[in-house]
């Protein structure tokens, strides 16, 4: 079997989950590699779904025990990371995995998984424009709206780093792009869902 992994990374507000939840219902394929956090549910997630919520004495045992792909405190005094059994479940049913994980995570993934992996890194089409979208998505505090936009000014130096960038200012534009991506890389098996020509 050939074990495929499709990286996401990008700076907070940039549209990865928008662009991942679009793909995710496209290409029945792609399978989504629910994280491990020490951050509380926000909203309605729930535990299992957008991540597996855990005590950060959890997660540092979990660590202990090396049951992470890779780890990062993404903010501070917050984990965040990839399971191994996630990994191996994903792809005992045959699927490719779909990692939304941040640039620091994306880098160390692809470094491990070499060819078996893609890599795509979404672009905002400026810093003002994502602080726009984190106002609009009404999800953070205006602190931590600041917080994630200063960051993003260091994640953005990443960029490079990728297989890809994806410019996300037209949001069709960026679906079809990400599609033709993601169509290349997995070659037939991507047969079913395809609707953009190569
Ligand atoms: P991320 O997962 O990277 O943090 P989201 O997918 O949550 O980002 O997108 C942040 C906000 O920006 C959401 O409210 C989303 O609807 C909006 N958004 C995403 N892409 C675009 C776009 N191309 N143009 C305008 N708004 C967008
Ligand atoms: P949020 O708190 O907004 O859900 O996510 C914060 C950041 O953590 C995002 O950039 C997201 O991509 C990243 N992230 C989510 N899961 C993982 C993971 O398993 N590993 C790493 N390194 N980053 C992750």
């Amino acid at each position: 079997m050939d074990r495929k992994v499709i990286i996401f990374s990008a700076p907070s507000g940039a549209g990865k989950s928008t662009i991942v939840g679009h793909l995710l219902q496209k290409f029945p394929f792609l399978e989504f590699s629910v994280s491990a956090t020490s951050r509380s549910p926000r909203g309605r997630e729930q535990n299992g779904k957008e991540y597996y919520f855990y005590t950060k004495e959890e997660f540092e045992d979990k660590i202990r025990r090396g049951e992470f792909v890779e780890y990062e405190q993404v903010y501070e005094g917050m984990y965040y990371g990839t399971l191994r059994s996630e990994v191996e479940r994903i792809w005992n049913k045959g699927n490719v995995i779909v990692f939304d994980i941040d640039v620091k995570g994306g880098v160390n993934l692809k470094r491990l998984y070499g060819d078996h992996a893609l890599s795509l890194f979404i672009q905002p089409p400026s810093v003002e424009v994502l602080r726009e979208r984190l106002i609009c998505r009404g999800t953070d505090l205006p602190e931590a709206i600041e917080k994630r936009c200063l960051k993003a000014v260091e994640e953005l130096t990443y960029a490079d780093k990728f297989d890809r960038i994806i410019v996300n200012d037209d949001l069709e534009k960026a679906f079809c792009d990400a599609e033709k991506a993601i169509l290349q890389f997995c070659g037939p098996q991507a047969a079913t869902g395809l609707s953009v020509s190569l």
